[in-house]
């Protein structure tokens, strides 16, 4: 891990359930309803809430899917292992070599336990340098996300359901498979706080991307999306509390006289701060120009930036243009050379 702090970037997520939402809680009650949703005692009671780590699941997997679509051969799959099982039967290999042609081998598997951080970062895929892995802690923080609003009546977000076991052969209802369920009343709102650390400019767009699925409402969360559950939509959140000054705050560290300092008409990712060094695989432009300047604001040690209204508009579609550019001029790994055999083996 870089032991420098260069930039941050600091937003507020609200997600509200547009229906009936399930997250899970994976315990099942003594008595009561067969499925309830994740809860945590707050504010002197019980409250549900979304725990951050599904969150993060939720974002890295819909970015899987994105990157995967830009580009093939670009981002892991941490399912994927370098060589099939050595006890998959034939069927099993084929759908390794199929999944090989697409994903890369999951990145926490690549390196040495002792690998330096700057080669890890280098050589880890881009869902990984944000994300992390195994041999990585990544950049992006995503807390557990708390309800909002009027919390004395947390209690009543929350109503009990029938559940109808579906055959699986029929696809009818099945007997005796019927079951309660608790779930999150729809208009629930949460909020969350994402926190980027050393970040690259593309990294930022990667996270607007979901951000703007969410908005578009293209993507569901917890169990039963095929029964209709876990429809949801996200906003950034514009309300400013302390520091932090509502949309999109980025900070960098107060830098003693001389040293570089960020201009208020650029935003400066990680490679711009790192231009003196290749060892993370970073780019020396890796800078926007922001169409007007957004004046820095000292902060104790450090310098806050806020982006809201047009700026915020314009850092939204600039971050995700480096996005696309990034992952367009990242270097495709090479299809495996089995893979290749069999494929020419097929003609
Ligand atoms: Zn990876």
């Amino acid at each position: 891990m870089l032991k420098m702090l260069v930039n941050e970037a600091h937003f507020v997520l609200e997600i509200k359930a547009e229906g009936p939402l399930l997250i899970k809680s994976g315990y099942n009650t003594i008595s009561g309803p067969d499925m309830t949703p994740v809860l945590t005692y707050r504010n002197g009671r019980q409250e549900v809430f979304i725990p951050g780590s599904s969150l993060k699941g939720i974002f890295r997997s819909q970015l899987e899917k994105v990157v995967g679509s830009i580009k093939p051969l670009v981002a892991c799959n941490p399912f994927l292992k370098q060589n099939a099982d050595r006890n998959a039967n034939e069927s099993g290999i084929k759908r390794h070599q199929e999944a090989l042609k697409v994903s890369l081998p999951y990145c926490g598997n690549k390196f040495r336990r002792d690998s330096p951080a700057d080669e890890v970062y280098k050589g880890s895929c881009p869902i990984c340098r944000l994300f992390g892995s195994t041999s990585f802690i990544g950049r992006v923080a995503i807390g557990d996300a708390y309800l909002v609003g009027d919390t004395t009546t947390a209690q009543k977000r929350v109503e009990r359901r029938d559940g109808v076991g579906i055959d699986r052969m029929t696809g009818g209802a099945a007997d005796k498979a019927k079951f309660d369920m608790e779930v999150v009343t729809e208009g629930t709102t949460f909020a969350t706080t994402i926190h980027l650390r050393n970040f690259e400019i593309w990294q930022l767009g990667m996270l607007f991307v979901v951000v703007q699925d969410l908005e578009d409402e293209l993507i569901r969360m917890g169990s039963g999306s095929a029964r209709g559950l876990g429809q949801i939509s996200a906003r950034i959140s514009t309300d400013v509390q302390g520091w932090h000054g509502g949309g999109v705050s980025t900070t960098t560290i107060r830098s003693a006289q001389g040293q570089k300092q960020e201009p208020d008409n650029q935003l400066w990712g990680l490679g711009h701060w790192l231009s003196h060094t290749n060892s993370y695989g970073t780019r020396p432009n890796d800078l926007l120009e922001l169409a007007s300047p957004v004046p820095h604001t000292p902060h104790g040690i450090r310098l806050v930036r806020s982006f809201t209204g047009d700026a915020l508009t314009n850092l939204r579609g600039q971050a995700i243009e480096k996005f696309l550019q990034a992952m367009s001029e990242w270097p495709q790994a090479q299809v495996p050379a089995q893979t290749a055999n069999a494929q020419r083996g097929q003609r």
